[in-house]
């Protein structure tokens, strides 16, 4: 049987050893052109592969699905094939690329085929729902730490839930979008009332997501064994937060303003089959949690994270350095979570982790931890440091899970903070 995710396996298209899509990897993400309108697209190395054009040419016959879906604007209708199609595209891509395979015919390249420099990769879905979780342990920890209690940084629900809220869909946004610092209500120290002033306090969160790829009835619940059979994959995330306008407005109902000015996701989905030789086992849950929540085996991912903050006219500094396999509830968890009352879901729904921190200082997710509060600099390359994000400061993460030759990455997510409007 023929292994997709084999290390092995070589392309006909030229992959750099550093490339985060070798031929193992297939994400799936919308591009256009200056010529061509949107359509769905893959990537192996630093060629664009056009799946219209590919289904065009014959090259998904023998898949019992409507390739129509490939003439979108976004991957919607693609996930919404369920994975019995969307495993098929993905198998069948790897053969067709596979360098056992002969290369396309030289008209056919200049159909299909596109240099990634010369296309426009777009926002690759249309966001339904968007749920924000709370599932790194010492993320929370952390965050309870500095803004409530250190002997009791974690509230009693923690470790029984994976906390969560609903956030706002309309404002996240593909990489390489500019976002404007935001304006709000701020309380600064020693002030009684609140001041109307630019965030003062930027911030990134490092997280990731997953998206799902169908619906269910109001009513239903996703069982936790079953969870991961409606999840598609996972994109990269960057959940910007005003940490200023978050502290006054939080309680009692959660984040706001702080939170739904810009969230800026990778232009590509990488497949939960293409993360299968990543799985580890998460964090042993203590107590034990409810029987719904209960899941055996390898449900999180060895994924690298990081993020690099690049001061203007200056080069990026690594300051964060995380991994997806910190995460205390695990995606499963959370889907099944966010079902239990009843509440349906949709395909194109949005589900981020939560800020993932690890255990060491350079590990945390988010300047909040990294500056301690703003008590502590963040030194930069350059000799410059930082406690929060600066005007024109570009953050940009980068994720991959990385086995031996195979890197498995997600693409870059580049966000500038331009000044406030
Ligand atoms: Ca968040």
């Amino acid at each position: 049987m023929f292994e997709i995710n084999s290390p092995l396996n070589n392309s006909w298209i030229p992959v750099a050893v550093d490339s985060d899509f070798p031929i193992q990897n297939i994400p799936f993400g919308v591009f256009k052109t200056q010529r061509s309108e949107p359509r769905c697209c893959t990537r192996i190395g630093d060629t664009i592969i056009d799946l219209a054009a590919l289904a065009e040419n014959g090259y998904f016959d023998d898949i019992e699905m409507d390739s129509s879906v490939f003439y979108s604007s976004t991957l919607n209708d693609f996930m919404s094939c369920g994975k019995s199609v969307t495993s098929k595209v993905r198998e069948q891509i790897a053969l067709l690329f596979n360098s056992q395979n002969p290369e396309f015919p030289n008209q056919q390249k200049s159909e299909i085929l596109y240099p990634a420099d010369e296309v426009l990769m777009l926002m690759p879905i249309t966001v339904g729902d968007y749920t924000d979780f709370y599932s790194s342990i010492e993320h929370a920890t952390n965050v309870g730490k500095m803004f409530r209690d250190p002997e009791n940084a974690l509230l009693p629900n923690w470790k029984h839930l994976p906390v969560g809220y609903h956030g706002r869909s309309s404002s996240i946004v593909v990489s390489g979008t500019d976002i404007h610092r935001p304006k709000g209500q701020i309380l600064p120290a020693g002030v009684e009332n609140p001041i109307f002033s630019p965030s003062r306090l930027m911030d990134f969160e490092l997280e990731m997501a997953f998206i799902t790829n169908r619906s269910t009835e109001l009513g239903d619940s996703i069982p936790v064994e079953n969870a991961e059979e409606y999840i598609f994959g996972f994109t990269l995330f960057n959940d910007l937060s005003a940490r200023d306008i978050q502290k006054w407005e939080y309680v009692p109902l959660g984040p706001f303003l702080g939170k739904n000015f810009g969230s800026v996701i990778s232009p590509w989905i990488i497949t939960l089959e293409a993360l299968e030789p990543f799985r580890v086992e998460g964090p042993v849950q203590v107590p034990e949690v409810l029987p719904y929540l209960k899941t055996t085996g390898k449900r999180n991912f060895d994924i690298n994270l990081e993020v690099y903050l690049q001061p203007e006219d200056s080069s990026p500094s690594l300051i964060c350095q995380s991994n997806h396999k910190y995460l205390y509830w695990n995606i499963a968890q959370q889907l099944a979570h966010q079902t239990i009352n009843g509440c349906n879901i949709n395909s194109g729904d949005m589900y981020a982790s939560g800020t993932i921190s690890g255990p060491t200082e350079n590990s945390f997710g988010s300047m909040l931890e990294l500056s301690w509060g703003g008590k502590k600099d963040i030194h930069l390359a350059d000799g410059q440091t930082r406690k929060f994000i600066q005007d024109n400061d570009t953050i940009i993460m980068k994720a991959y899970a990385q086995n031996g030759s195979v890197r498995i990455g997600f693409g870059d997510v580049i966000t500038k903070i331009l000044p406030a409007k």
